[in-house]
């Protein structure tokens, strides 16, 4: 469509109709409400943009966002790094961190197995979780004095004492198909594997959810056969 807008307002409308959720009028709104902004809030918001894909990078331990090598949750000695959550996105992440509860880490998978949409463990960051945990395996075997290792053997399970990966993926089809994917992957590293607790709406994002639905499905959670 032809305007009789100037073309840098044009294209900054066009930018903003692009974004997830905005429509061709709060674009126009939007970029409206920057022309008649301050320029140094102009300059905030552009650098801002720009800074975007510069100063962040995923975290190489667990794949969320970060600033650094490592991200803030992976960085903080006093997360128990041995605790890793497995989410799809970075957005389960920040709500799961808005219940305050979890002191543990993520690991961020970046989607779910879908066969019929072609993803597959490939497409998504499963052998780094499995690479993630036989590390921490590891480090546990040489770590671990003997009364702790007989202590496991008298408990009948023979798990590695301490590390739990809880699968906290979607409820719904490619949610649980993903958490079973996993849980057969994981399942010989002898360690804890919980699911959170239903009762989070089928189909819908963790990330939907509320904080007190999110902090009962995580305390809710249970071993994962
Ligand atoms: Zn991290």
């Amino acid at each position: 469509v032809a305007s009789f807008l100037p073309k840098p307002v044009q294209k900054l409308i066009d930018e903003f109709s692009r974004l997830p959720g905005i429509g061709p009028k709060s674009a126009q709104r939007l970029a409206m409400h920057l022309l008649h902004s301050p320029d140094t809030r102009v300059r905030e918001f552009s650098d801002a943009v720009s800074g975007l894909k510069h100063n962040v990078q995923f975290c190489s331990r667990c794949w969320n966002i970060a600033e650094g090598e490592l991200c803030r949750i992976c960085a903080d000695s006093f997360r128990d790094q041995r605790q890793i959550c497995v989410v799809e996105e970075i957005l389960d992440v920040v709500a799961l961190e808005r219940t305050g509860e979890y002191k543990g880490t993520y690991h961020v998978l970046h989607g779910a197995l879908s066969p019929v949409d072609g993803i597959g463990p490939e497409q998504l960051k499963v052998y780094a979780l499995v690479e993630r945990v036989q590390g921490l395996t590891l480090t546990e075997g040489t770590t671990e004095t003997p009364v702790e290792l007989r202590a496991a053997e008298v408990q009948g399970r023979g798990l590695v004492e301490g590390i739990e990966v809880i699968l906290a993926t979607n409820p719904g089809l490619e949610g649980e198909t993903t958490a079973l994917y996993l849980l057969k992957l994981l399942r010989p590293f002898n360690i804890k594997i919980t699911r959170i607790a239903r009762g989070l709406p089928v189909g819908g994002d963790l990330d939907y959810a509320d904080e007190m639905t999110l902090s009962r499905a995580m305390q809710g959670r249970g071993e994962f056969f």
